[in-house]
């Protein structure tokens, strides 16, 4: 491998423990990683240990291994996570631990795997990880995602490179998006996060009642919550600890109201879900809930995700972000929703994050749903933003104002 430097890797990897979970003195480590990334991972353990981590602890994945028992496993066996599991991970939340994933994957990992089988082994998972859930998506611990190359992941992205140039492509495609080829990776990103803060202030001052979204393929009326809150950049623990939940990350997001989601909105990059391909897809809502839907491809893995549950048919984000945004720039394709996220509008179905209202956090699931705030198993971003979309808010008087026009701001912040 001709790139990237031991030196470029080190700053990587301390940007992901200070700026990704914000590690702390005496604190635990979980990091979830992929077998391929080991040599990467063993760099982010040392860096932790470092800094005062007091453990660092791996949880291993292996892409193949994976589908080799996808291939073998009974289904009934797929369906059950071991207790120990559970605890395991619970034990890191309660231990008040920082969790860093390394997320990546091959994207066409369990193409031809039977989709009832996966869905069935993704409800089995996602049933088990409730309560850890809890821990992140309430911030209740400092959390962060993000990835580097594998083989069939950077190939996926540049089918016509050899296998070392695209890996090589991507590292760098990975250190220009992510700042780590700034001088300084830290401050570049506070100042992206105070960049982001006054995008995020603007929309919580203006309380739009809803936004509506026009592009091709698109007409969408979606209702905000009554005192609901943007968010995006960094977030804090309930300690009034800093982290970054995602890098990259270029988006401001809050939660839809579960019930007030009405017209048809199309996809416009290909959604990797779970090992599998969703691409061109169509979803239509009535108060809320996807009532009809189609995909050119991986329609049965899409019917199987909104067969999860009951909210999993609802949305639980909507994010904006600029069309020039620096991924969007790019102009590839990732197959990795971490990535394709963060270069378009997305929305996400299934569970919202409280704290997108407010006293979200605080509120029991009958509270939550009467404030609109959507509950699933299931949090699947897909995007929809492009070059061609237009959005208005509408203020509670009924005003009418440009948001976003041809996928860019029309706001001057
Ligand atoms: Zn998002
Ligand atoms: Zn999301």
């Amino acid at each position: 491998m001709k790139f990237p430097s031991q030196e470029k890797l080190e700053k990587y990897a301390e940007l992901a423990l200070k700026t990704g979970v914000n590690l702390q003195n005496d604190q635990r480590l979980m990091i979830n990683s992929t077998v391929e990334g080991a040599p990467f991972t063993r760099i982010v353990a040392k860096k932790a240990y470092e800094m005062g981590a007091k453990d660092v602890y791996v949880v291993w994945a292996d892409d193949e291994l994976a589908r080799l028992r996808y291939e073998h496993a009974d289904v009934e066996v797929l369906k059950e996570v071991p207790e120990w599991q559970r605890k395991m991970f619970d034990y890191f939340g309660e231990e008040g631990a920082a969790v860093l994933s390394i997320r990546s994957t091959d994207p066409d990992l369990l193409k031809g795997i039977d989709a009832g089988k996966v869905a069935a082994a993704n409800k089995a998972r996602a049933e088990a990880m409730s309560n850890f859930r809890s821990y992140t998506m309430n911030d209740r611990i400092q959390w962060s995602i993000i990835s580097i190359p594998i083989p069939a992941w950077a190939q996926k992205i540049f089918p016509n490179e050899s296998e070392e140039d695209s890996i090589d492509k991507l590292w760098e495609e990975i250190f220009s998006i992510v700042r780590v080829d700034q001088d300084d990776p830290v401050a570049a990103w506070e100042e992206h996060n105070a960049t982001l803060d006054i995008v995020r202030k603007y929309l919580n001052d203006k309380q739009y009642q809803k936004l509506v979204y026009k592009a091709p393929g698109t007409d969408l009326e979606v209702e905000l919550p009554k005192g609901h809150i943007w968010k995006g950049g960094s977030s804090q623990t309930e300690k009034k600890v800093t982290f970054n939940p995602n890098m990259p990350t270029e988006e401001v997001f809050t939660a839809p109201h579960k019930y007030g989601v009405n017209g048809h909105v199309s996809s416009t990059k290909p959604l990797n879900y779970g090992g599998n391909v969703i691409d061109n897809f169509t979803l239509t809502f009535k108060d809320g809930k996807v009532v009809d839907f189609k995909a050119e491809q991986g329609e049965e893995t899409l019917q199987h995700l909104l067969d999860t549950d009951e909210g999993s048919k609802h949305l639980g984000e909507m994010a904006l972000v600029p069309h020039e945004s620096p991924i969007s720039q790019s102009g590839l394709i990732f197959y990795n929703t971490l990535y394709d996220e963060n270069a378009s509008c997305h929305l996400a179905l299934g569970k919202a994050y409280p704290n997108n209202v407010e006293g979200g956090s605080h509120m029991n699931e009958e509270e939550l749903d009467q404030n609109g705030v959507n509950d699933s198993l299931s949090h699947v971003d897909f995007m929809m933003g492009s070059g061609e979309l237009d959005i208005d808010g509408y203020l509670e008087d009924g005003t009418k104002e440009p948001v976003m026009r041809n996928g860019s701001w029309a706001i001057d912040f």
